[in-house]
């Protein structure tokens, strides 16, 4: 039994927390959060980022929009520009603009400060974080590594994560089947997630740096020991990918009955 208990917050106590993305779309998808862990680490997640506050007044558009972006990242392996975001959604430059601005303030798109370019969408990031995915022939960077774990299973395709255990560096590769939804290997097989919860400002700087990989528990601990105070879960690989599945297959699932 490992002696990192789960620091449960007083979200696992709460009510499931949904949001209606589209007709018979909910997000997150309880549905595929069978672990105890993982439902209580989805809870604090939810809370943690403000679920409701974020999608209040959530339009049309900006659903277009993001499910836009993030089928242009599969497509292209990166952050796709406006132009080809106007073409892919048909919708006018100003359109594109304002629902980008909207889909930032709402911390589910990230925009470069100066350029206002796309530098990141939940589950990517064109920065450096260690988390890297390989879906098909495009390899992508993840925010965590729970962003990694459901970015496959957002596409409804098979992927390959390669991190390193956030304590002592080494290697950790875990690749998925059945479309990502489920784990095909894990190297090393004892390597465990620690899904951290802390929200500031954006996720991106917050959240998904404390959402990490490790080779074992007993690094999990010897990290966590130097740490104090720490709040979060400690998830298996297939408890981390159902909180990761729940979270981004229905960013792009079709609307049901329409
Ligand atoms: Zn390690």
């Amino acid at each position: 039994m490992s002696s990192v208990a789960n620091r449960e917050t007083s979200a696992a106590t709460v009510e499931p927390i949904a949001f209606s993305l589209r007709p018979g779309v909910s997000l997150p998808d309880w549905s595929v959060v069978h672990a105890a862990p993982a439902r209580q680490a989805l809870g604090a997640i939810l809370e943690a980022f403000g679920i409701e506050r974020c999608f209040a007044g959530y339009s049309e558009i900006e659903d277009r929009v993001r499910q836009a972006v993030l089928m242009l990242y599969g497509e292209l392996g990166r952050a796709p520009d406006r132009v080809a975001l106007a073409e892919k959604t048909g919708l006018s430059a100003d359109a594109v603009h304002a629902a980008l601005a909207s889909l930032h303030a709402r911390d589910l798109i990230l925009l470069d400060d100066v350029t206002g370019e796309i530098v990141g969408a939940y589950p990517f990031t064109e920065r450096v974080s260690g988390h890297r995915v390989r879906i098909g022939a495009r390899k992508l960077t993840a925010m965590c590594a729970v962003d990694a774990l459901g970015a496959g299973a957002m596409y409804g395709a098979d992927s390959e994560i390669r991190s390193a255990c956030r304590e002592c560096g080494a290697a950790i590769v875990v690749r998925t089947v059945r479309d990502g939804a489920e784990l095909l290997a894990v190297v090393p097989a004892g390597a465990v997630v620690w899904n951290g919860i802390h929200y500031e400002g954006q996720a991106a700087d917050s959240l998904c740096r404390v959402i990490a990989f490790f080779c074992s528990d007993a690094h999990l601990e010897g990290w966590s020991a130097a740490r104090r105070g720490l709040k979060g879960f400690r998830l298996s690989l297939d408890e981390a990918l159902q909180v990761g599945k729940a979270l981004f297959v229905p960013v792009l699932a079709p609307p049901v009955g329409a």
